[in-house]
């Protein structure tokens, strides 16, 4: 029987996890960030790969992305496990193209970070770069149908976020030049 008044939310536990089992899935946040580097440096390229990973990390402070990577893997490994009912098995396994759930998922990371996100996501998600063509290997035993998409949404929330820092930062100090000038 449920006990519904047993239940709390364990913030940390939900954030730890998250980390944990991006490790577990072969993804790291500096791999992360090189995604990032590659959306934003035409646009910044005095970036570093540290301030992308440091937008990384924001990005996977957010409950509702931590939410969205612990569902997506959870999905992955009972699909590398033949655990799921068919046809959603086969459809999961095979990454099926018509299926779409794996991009609605990951879309609620984008969602956070405003329109910017979903260009970037959109063209990443076309290209694969990077971790993502790993992720996106079929040959190597694992099932990676919701990682890959959310990888990918991660880093386009990572490269709005900075997007929209940097115009915060040049106005900032455009306004400071002119009350220095007055
Ligand atoms: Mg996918």
């Amino acid at each position: 029987m449920s006990q519904p008044n047993m239940y709390r939310l364990n913030s940390k536990a939900v954030a730890n996890a998250t980390q944990e089992w991006l490790t577990k899935r072969g993804v790291t946040k500096a791999q992360i960030g090189q995604l990032v580097m590659l959306l934003q440096k035409e646009y910044f390229p005095e970036l570093t790969l540290d301030e992308c990973i440091v937008n990384v990390e924001a990005v996977l402070s957010k409950r509702e992305v931590q939410n969205a990577i612990l569902t997506g893997i959870q999905l992955d490994i009972l699909a590398e496990e033949g655990k799921l009912m068919q046809p959603l098995q086969d459809m999961i396994l095979y990454d099926e193209g018509l299926y779409g759930c794996d991009e609605v998922l990951a879309l609620s990371i984008v969602n956070v970070y405003g329109s910017i996100g979903f260009t970037n996501f959109g063209y990443i998600d076309k290209f694969k770069p990077g971790v993502l063509k790993k992720l996106n290997d079929k040959n190597d035993g694992q099932i990676h149908t919701f990682l890959d998409d959310i990888v990918g949404a991660i880093a386009a929330s990572a490269s709005s976020r900075i997007a929209h820092r940097k115009q915060a930062e040049r106005e900032a100090m455009e306004e400071a030049l002119d009350q220095n000038g007055q």
